[in-house]
Order: C-alpha cells, then sequence, then structure tokens
C-alpha cells in the first residue's frame, strides 16, 4: 500500500485528512507520529510559500510524498487578517478560543452585511522525484457574533455557512469535509494523484 504522511501535528488536520483519503489505497501518516520533529517556521508571506516549505522539508527528511497544508480564516473587514498569522493571532502559544475572541471583539462594530469571510488552504505536495505541486481551495461564510458549536477546530465555531444555516463546528466532520476548504485542495490534488502516489 503506497504510504503518505501529512506534515502537521494538528489533530484536527490530522483526523480530516484521514477522513478524506479512507476511499483511497494510501495508508496516510502524520508528524504526530513523529512527535521528535520539531515545528517547522511559518515564515512566509502566503499560505502556498508556507505550505511548500513544510512540504518539502519533511519530504526531503522521509525521503517519500508529503503533503502540508497552510491554512487560515481571511476576513474582509480586518484587511484579510488574520491571514497568515491565523494560528496564533491573539499572540502567545495557539488558543483556539483566545483567537475567536480577538476576531469577534475587533468586529463588534461591524454590522452583519460587512461580515463576510473565507477560510483559505494551499496544499502541497513533494516528493524528492517531482516538482512539487500547490493545490488552493476555499469556503466562504460569514463571521458570527458569538461561538457556537463544538465540533472541528480553530475559527470553526464562528464561521456561520448562509447556504446550510449553520457554524462550521455545528457541522458532523462528514459534512464539514464535504465543503471545506481543505477538502476543495484536497479534490484537485487527488484529480492528479496517479502522478504522485507511485
Ligand atoms: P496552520 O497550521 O499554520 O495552517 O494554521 C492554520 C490555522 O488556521 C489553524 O490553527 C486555525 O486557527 C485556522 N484554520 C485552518 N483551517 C481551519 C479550519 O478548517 N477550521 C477552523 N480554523 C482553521
Amino acid at each position: 500500500m503506497n504510504e503518505i504522511i501529512i506534515a502537521t501535528k494538528n489533530i484536527g488536520k490530522v483526523n480530516e485528512f484521514v477522513q478524506l483519503f479512507s476511499e483511497f489505497n494510501v495508508k496516510v501518516r502524520s508528524l504526530l507520529d513523529y512527535p521528535e520533529i520539531p515545528d517547522i517556521i511559518e515564515d512566509g508571506q502566503t499560505f502556498a510559500d508556507n505550505a511548500v516549505k513544510k512540504a518539502e522539508t519533511i519530504s526531503q527528511v522521509f525521503g517519500q510524498t508529503v503533503i502540508a497544508d497552510d491554512s487560515g480564516l481571511i476576513v474582509d473587514a480586518l484587511d484579510g487578517r488574520p491571514g497568515v498569522y491565523s494560528a496564533r493571532y491573539a499572540g502567545g502559544e495557539k488558543n483556539d478560543v483566545a483567537n475567536n475572541e480577538k476576531v469577534l471583539k475587533e468586529l463588534i462594530d461591524i454590522p452583519d452585511s460587512d461580515r463576510n469571510a473565507r477560510f483559505f488552504c494551499a496544499i502541497a505536495v513533494a516528493n524528492p522525484l517531482i516538482k512539487t505541486k500547490v493545490f488552493e481551495g476555499i469556503c466562504e461564510g460569514y463571521i458570527t457574533r458569538e461561538a457556537r458549536g463544538d465540533n472541528g477546530f480553530g475559527y470553526d465555531p464562528i464561521m456561520f455557512l448562509p447556504e446550510i444555516g449553520k457554524t462550521m463546528a455545528e457541522l458532523s466532520s462528514e459534512e464539514k469535509n464535504k465543503l471545506s476548504h481543505r477538502s476543495a485542495a484536497l479534490r484537485k490534488l487527488l484529480e492528479e494523484k496517479n502522478e504522485w502516489i507511485g
């Protein structure tokens, strides 16, 4: 069976990737299986820069196919923030609750009509034998006035999807995987999977 490594220690992302790959004959590992590998510093200007850096660095370590995603929330009324700084937006260690509170506070005076936002995901696939490729996906929605829902991770509780009438955190993992930015990018990657899964 072919094996790929997902270059993340984020359990929320790992679970999503495992589910997204479940219909393929591919064994999915992640950096949760390799705790000794240090976090890669994400110092790129774009999601794609960071995804490529993570995928190529870890692919060189293991000599095999590695997928890395870099993703985040883009809020128009905040001039695109938190953007590439989504994970540590409130400062210090990664803290989803503090990040959500910061966004809600910054938007307190913004009317419902101007609270549009999108999740963005760049997925890079790197392999020592092929040129690194990047696939991108987005998921559009609105920022709520309070956190709602217990599923998912990150900004899911404050991201409202008008066509479903729920926040991302109120969706089951199957529902989220049908419409998330990550699944949109991964679907594009899987269309070309014969080029990189051996
Ligand atoms: P990364 O690990 O540098 O890609 O950080 C991504 C950050 O963006 C996460 O820590 C979350 O705060 C946010 N994020 C990315 N994808 C999602 C998602 O699917 N739901 C909610 N938040 C997300």
